[in-house]
């Protein structure tokens, strides 16, 4: 197969950045599962933006403060700058977000944040965002899209990427050439017992770059998401509580049902805390009061939400709903410049699998459709400006002397890049 560009995934990120590059070049995204399991489809809580300039160090300390100063200052820069001209496109590719009564686009808040700068749609906005994408990049007749097509290997040689080796839906393996190759795969999830990821998010990307000595960072920054619905069932995706509920005023309470801590803490130490409570009370949740918020607001804003918990047995206008932390969110990742470049040349990540070191060492809510969908666009510029030539020569050697076998195997190399990537995630002094 030849491509100007290979973009694995068809997350917000894979498919904004598609949308992004110019209509005459050839664009195939590959994605492992169905095109819209992606966790951009899961977001519910929204996506931040500068709402004045007046916001603008607010907004750059909340991210800092959540990040534990660890973040690049110049990443947290472009993205915030970026987030209106982000919100622009979304609307202009049709994309809906609520509203309040005079018709203005509404902001909600969420842990972390010092005032309301989150856009949503209901409870629903990664969906909203990501299917509009979706129908977006179905229509552009210079995007080839596969579903159930994994990204197994690239192909690469002296530091440069010529293409990829992929599986198709029937289990065919084939080799791709393309200018470039773009890391679109999402976290790591998939690889826990407890997440909220979809199961088929195992840091295959992550995997690919040790493989090849393309440099990475900061792998053991996972969070937590301090509240998700309480199961006993095992491996089922964990379904969130969103943040935004108890930026809407949902309360936290222990075994005995007094609150026990600052529910709008930022996430890693709320989740802290949290772990603290349940193993003073001898408890495997806490519980979540969402008695607090307005019927209305519940109505309006969080149905889905409400929904999902009426379906497992809770009426959360009569009772409080057992929350549990579990895994969320990575913010380490393959390391990129402020293009989206990876250390190999013609190879880019962008979204969650990748690292330009905006959310620090803990991601503030809402920051991440905004950073995966803004470093994706920059991604797609500096791409057209280096023009798309292939060389095809090398290509076609590399793609002759590449071992199929190697994948042939698919639940064993899935097996072996999955424990490539945790040996690094929990390697030594790594508290996660
Ligand atoms: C429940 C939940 C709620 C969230 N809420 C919010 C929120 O309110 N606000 C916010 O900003 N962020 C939120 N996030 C985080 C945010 O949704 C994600 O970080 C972001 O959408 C990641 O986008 P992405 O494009 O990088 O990856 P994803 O959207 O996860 O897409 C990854 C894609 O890669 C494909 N893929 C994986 N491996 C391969 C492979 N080997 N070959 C080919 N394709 C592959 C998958 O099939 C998928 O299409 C939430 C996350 C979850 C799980």
């Amino acid at each position: 197969m030849n491509t100007d560009i290979l973009i694995a995934g068809s997350g917000c990120s894979g498919l904004y950045c598609a949308l992004q590059l110019p209509e005459d070049v050839n664009i195939t995204i590959i994605s492992k599962s169905e095109f819209k399991y992606s966790d951009s489809y899961l977001a519910q809580g929204g996506m931040c933006v500068l709402r004045s300039e007046d916001d603008y160090q607010s907004y750059f300390d909340d991210t800092m403060k959540a990040g534990h100063y660890e973040n690049d200052e110049k990443s947290v820069e472009i993205m915030i700058r970026s987030s209106v001209d982000v919100l622009k496109d979304l609307l202009g590719y049709g994309a809906v977000f609520s509203r309040d009564e005079e018709g203005n686009i509404a902001y909600t808040r969420e842990g972390g944040h010092s005032t309301n700068r989150i856009v949503y749609y209901e409870d629903t906005t990664g969906k909203e965002i990501t299917a509009t994408l979706l129908m977006q990049a179905k229509n552009r007749t210079n995007i080839k899209m596969m579903d159930h097509t994994t990204l197994v290997d690239i192909l690469c040689e002296d530091n440069k990427c010529y293409g990829a080796v992929i599986r198709n839906e029937d289990g065919k393996l084939e080799t791709v050439e393309a200018a470039y190759v773009v890391l679109a795969t999402g976290g790591i999830g998939g690889l826990y017992k407890h997440s909220t990821n979809y199961s088929h998010l195992t840091g295959d990307s992550v995997a690919i770059a040790l493989k090849h000595g393309i440099e990475v960072k900061n792998l053991d920054y996972v969070q937590i998401h301090p509240t998700t619905f309480y199961t006993e069932q095992e491996n089922e995706r964990c379904f969130l509580m969103s943040e935004s509920l108890r930026g809407e005023g949902a309360l936290l309470y222990d075994k005995n049902m007094n609150r026990f801590v600052d529910e709008l803490l930022p996430r890693d130490i709320l989740t802290e805390k949290i772990f603290e409570q349940m193993k003073a009370d001898g408890t495997e949740h806490v519980w979540e009061d969402l008695r607090t918020i307005p019927s209305e607001e519940l109505d309006n804003h969080f149905n889905n939400i409400v929904e999902h918990c009426r379906y497992n047995g809770y009426n959360v206008r009569e009772e409080c709903i057992p929350v549990v932390p579990s895994q969320h969110y990575f913010m380490g990742g393959i390391k990129v410049d402020y293009e989206s470049k990876t250390s190999m040349d013609n190879l880019y990540a962008i979204g969650e699998t990748a690292c330009n070191g905006v959310h620090g060492k803990n991601r503030l809510a809402s920051n991440s459709l905004l950073e995966s969908l803004v470093f994706a666009k920059r991604a797609a510029h500096d791409m057209t400006e280096q023009g798309f030539e292939t060389d095809s020569g090398t290509y076609a050697k590399l793609a002759k002397a590449t071992d199929m076998s190697e994948y042939e195997d698919i639940d064993a190399l899935q097996r072996y890049y999955g424990e490539l990537v945790l040996k690094e995630v929990n390697h030594e002094g790594n508290n996660n």
